[in-house]
């Protein structure tokens, strides 16, 4: 799906990416950890053209990321879920999951009103519908942040530390959203600090550390056989 090589990026003088070199494939679950200001939210932002990179190419599904791709295209094909939820505060709960495939996708509205009422069901708020952002948890806030992003059904989804902002009791129920996309195969990348979550769930594992990819991995590898000792200080500092 993407294939990245030697991506770089700068703000100023701060070189924030160096040289990063990968791929994702289709289906693939890739969890993303390391240190605060390692670049891992530039890198993410990077591949949704939230951010230019400096340097090197991104290639998605086979096409150059550059002022020639439909920037409308890929951020319909890979959504994105953000440490605060963002949802449109004056909409109910189902306003906000119809909204972007009804502006975006210029979808019908009763054809949106299903799909969203379908998706909230999915991540288990389909009683929340009327409701206004504001009066629910930080926890179903971001399943409806879940079910908006995947109301543009999206063939990949990036996740930056999408439980960071909870309270620990609430984690696990948006955790458990996205083992179930899992599940049906979506492709995803998650930035997290949830270890338990990266072990269990993904395919890769990749440890960042100041701009670098230092070292990735079936998560076993990781978790239990780090080879760099960047990732064994790390690991050690958070498990
Ligand atoms: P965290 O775990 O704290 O979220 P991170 O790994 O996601 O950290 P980034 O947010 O990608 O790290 O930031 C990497 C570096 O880039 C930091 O030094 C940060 O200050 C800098 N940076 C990020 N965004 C900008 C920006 N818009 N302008 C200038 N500098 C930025
Ligand atoms: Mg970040």
């Amino acid at each position: 799906m993407f294939n990245i090589f030697e991506l770089g990026k700068n703000y100023g003088d701060n070189e924030v990416l160096k040289s990063i070199t990968m791929r994702i494939d289709d289906g693939e679950v890739i969890c993303i950890i390391g240190p605060s200001g390692s670049g891992k939210s530039t890198f993410l932002r990077c591949l949704n053209l939230l951010e230019v990179p400096t340097s090197g190419q991104i290639y998605y599904d086979g096409t150059l990321l550059d002022d020639k791709l439909d920037t409308k295209r890929l951020r319909r094909e890979v959504g994105m879920v953000f440490q605060r939820f963002n949802l449109f505060p004056m909409f109910t709960v189902l306003k906000n999951v119809m909204y972007a495939p009804m502006h975006v996708n210029k979808m019908k509205k009763k054809e949106a009103e299903e799909l969203a009422r379908s998706l909230l069901a999915k991540v288990g708020l389909a009683n929340k519908a009327d409701a206004y952002p504001a009066q629910l948890s930080g926890g179903q806030q971001q399943r409806v942040a879940i079910a908006r992003a995947l109301a543009m059904q999206p063939k990949m989804l990036l996740f930056d530390e999408p439980t960071s902002a909870l309270d620990p009791e609430l984690v696990n129920e948006v955790l458990t959203v996205m083992r179930d996309l899992r599940k049906e195969g979506m492709s995803m990348v998650v930035v997290t600090h949830e270890m338990g979550f990266a072990r269990d769930v993904s395919d890769r594992v990749i440890f960042m550390d100041k701009g670098y990819i230092v070292e990735e991995g079936a998560p076993v590898e990781i978790f239990n056989h780090p080879k760099e000792e960047r990732t064994q200080q790390f690991l050690n500092r958070v498990l």
